[in-house]
């Protein structure tokens, strides 16, 4: 997960200036707008957990490309637990991206952090509480893996990325997840070395952000018609198979609860050799992609 990776790709067809404010007349963006000052970056959190193996030994193809009969090995549950976390962390913030996209709303502030957002808002309203708080703090551990992985290469982030840095999406997601419920989520924010100061301000940024997402959450919970998302995967090892099925599941979930006003393709695939991309959304053909490097990727670095 080096900085020349990013975890989507937008498209061309973005509502961009005030001619494009749409029929559903809202302001979008203040939730959006999040400090962009640049906090310090944290130091490695050694979990402590005994890694846990799988009891039953799954057929793993590490090289997806290699023929024959798949290499057996054992999954360890830890570490694709990092990936489950991820996956579904990133499948809503491409969601975000696809309902910018076909809903044609107007975003006032960075797109990319408009969907870091929207992925919080949701995680916390579809899982149940240890969930919710775990997919998030999952996902800002992702990118504080991939912060300290760029330290560690000697890399410096490149600042033209559309992308916030690694550590500042890291301590808004954190920031975000305890300010949906601070009364019960202190333990997660001292463990995540939430910055006291900015914990004061945390539950007025979700609640600007419940708010401000709500609108658009509500208008495809209340739609009495819509297109369910359909999902195809041509993963090949076991682990990307069930990491598919994660996102299948995620699919399911979203189609029992909303409704979107034009069809969205989900597909979990073989990426190009050399592809700079994890998961994208491609604007004009409606689909989210995630390829299967990203998978691997994220099963690799999850830290021990
Ligand atoms: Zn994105």
């Amino acid at each position: 997960m080096s900085k020349f990776h990013t975890r989507c790709l937008t498209g061309m067809a973005r509502c961009r200036s005030k001619l494009c404010m749409n029929k559903l007349g809202f302001i979008l963006s203040i939730a959006l707008l999040v400090p962009m000052t640049v906090l310090a970056e944290g130091r490695v959190n050694k979990q402590v957990d005994k890694t846990e193996k799988e009891t039953l030994t799954q057929a793993h193809q590490q090289d997806e490309g290699k023929q024959g009969k798949p290499e057996a090995v054992a999954l360890d549950a830890k570490r694709f637990e990092f990936v489950r976390r991820n996956m579904i962390s990133t499948f809503y913030h491409e969601l975000a991206h696809a309902l910018i996209d076909i809903m044609d709303l107007p975003v006032l502030g960075q797109e990319e952090d408009a969907a870091d957002v929207f992925s919080v808002v949701m995680v916390d309203r579809l899982f149940e509480e240890a969930d919710a708080v775990a997919i998030n703090s999952g996902a800002a551990r992702g990118f504080e893996v991939d912060a300290i992985k760029m330290r560690s290469r000697g890399r410096e982030w490149d600042w033209t990325d559309e992308h916030g840095p690694d550590m500042q999406r890291y301590y808004n997601i954190v920031c975000l997840t305890y300010g949906g419920a601070p009364e019960r989520r202190a333990d997660f924010a001292e463990e995540m070395r939430l910055p006291e100061d900015r914990a004061e301000i945390c539950e007025a940024e979700f609640s600007m952000a419940k708010n401000s997402w709500g609108l658009i959450i509500k208008h495809i919970a209340d739609a009495k018609t819509g297109k369910p998302i359909s999902f195809s995967e041509s993963a090949r090892s076991t682990l990307q198979i069930r990491a598919a099925q994660v996102i299948e599941t995620e699919v399911k979930r979203v189609n029992e609860k909303f409704k979107l006003p034009r069809r969205l393709r989900v597909t979990v695939k073989r990426c190009a050799r050399g592809s700079n991309f994890y998961a994208f959304y491609s604007s004009g053909r409606e689909k989210i992609t995630f390829c299967t490097n990203y998978i691997d990727e994220l099963y690799r670095d999850a830290p021990e």
